[in-house]
């Protein structure tokens, strides 16, 4: 039976990067060796780091102000390095969830941190559209999708200062105007490769004016002035995302996968409004095109059992719901084909007519 993977992550990836990353793990770039065993210095590892730092420029469109650097650590460790290196006396951050939570608890260990808003008030389902951004901030950090709760900001807030921002589930899912950034960062296992490798895109003119001494391996100068190589990178997953990419750029690039993504979440919330067992958790215009997130309506909250079950069987895998919220999640990646989507439809349309 065909398997429908809605994981939120580490989730799915294209056939493309599973390929080809298997047949270079046995002899990478006709080397006859492993992409495991050889040096990250030689020729063939550093064509693939330059090449998939490029691509990440060519897809978002970076602008030559900014550089692209591959880190280890998670989307989790920027959230040190990120007011680490830019936060000089205050930064303002939006609260909509647990990743964002947790990027402002670290930040506190650095300075004056302004909470503009929070939706926590209603358990994170909805985006935080009403309050203004100090202009000595030093940054506006956001998180633009949501992934545990299923909200995305659908307009990237106009502030008078830079943004910074958690991208890690809705990176290259849709277009960005990088230059409102002085830092954009991304865990790769959402949209991107494998665990362990991290991008982050960074404004150069920021680096270097925190006022503090940054240990070398937090510090985005150092990777900036190293292109990446200052330590053995992790090859695998960089080589993963290089496969990533050069398949984006196949499919046509960020405004088709865009549209795709746009279809794909439309096919899925139809059927949640439409389906008389099931209703969405988010406020509608808030939304998220990558991660779906729905409960059994509540005269039918018994069956919620039943149907994870009903799905299971169907081939619908990683559905359940993140225990913060509940029921069902359906993560609709980039890699995600709409024949995916719809079977997930179909199987929640034979689930009602057994009801
Ligand atoms: C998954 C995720 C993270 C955490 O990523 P790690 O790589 O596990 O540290 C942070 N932010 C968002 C929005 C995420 O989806």
């Amino acid at each position: 039976m065909k398997k429908h993977n809605f994981y939120a992550g580490p989730s799915i990836l294209s056939q493309y990067t599973i390929k080809n990353t298997a047949e270079a793990i046995l002899d990478f770039a006709g080397t006859g060796l492993s992409l495991m065993e050889v040096s990250h210095r030689g020729k063939e590892f550093v064509a693939v780091n330059d090449e998939a730092r490029q691509l990440v420029k060519d897809l978002l469109d970076v602008p030559s102000t900014h550089e692209v650097v591959f880190l280890g650590g998670g989307a989790s460790m920027q959230f040190c390095m990120v007011p680490y290196n830019f936060l000089k006396k205050k930064a303002s951050y939006l609260d909509t969830g647990t990743w964002a939570s947790k990027a402002i608890k670290e930040a506190k260990i650095f300075g004056e941190v302004d909470v503009v808003a929070s939706s926590k008030d209603k358990n994170y389902t909805y985006i935080p559209k009403k309050y203004t951004v100090a202009p000595d901030s030093d940054y506006f950090h956001i998180t633009t999708n949501n992934t545990i709760y299923g909200t995305q900001l659908k307009e990237i807030p106009s502030v008078s200062v830079p943004l910074a921002a958690d991208m890690s589930s809705d990176i290259f899912s849709r277009t960005v105007d990088v230059s409102k950034y002085d830092v954009i960062y991304a865990g790769a296992q959402k949209n991107l490769a494998p665990a362990g490798v991290t991008i982050a895109i960074v404004r150069l003119e920021a680096l270097g004016k925190a006022g503090r001494p940054v240990p070398t391996m937090l510090n985005y100068l150092t990777h900036t002035e190293k292109e990446s190589m200052f330590n053995t990178p992790p090859v695998v997953p960089i080589f993963a995302a290089l496969q990533t990419l050069k398949w984006y750029k196949e499919m046509g690039g960020i405004s088709v996968l865009q549209k795709k993504n746009e279809e794909k979440a439309a096919v899925l919330y139809d059927e949640i409004d439409r389906n008389r067992l099931f209703r969405g958790t988010v406020a509608p215009e808030d939304r998220s095109l990558m991660n779906v997130c729905f409960v059994m309506n509540d005269e039918y909250a018994d069956l919620e059992a039943e149907f994870a079950a009903y799905a299971a069987a169907a081939g619908m895998i990683g559905i359940k719901g993140h225990r913060s919220v509940g029921g069902f999640r359906a993560s609709l990646y980039n890699a995600m084909p709409l024949e995916s989507v719809q079977a997930l439809v179909e199987t929640m349309k034979s689930f009602e007519k057994t009801k």
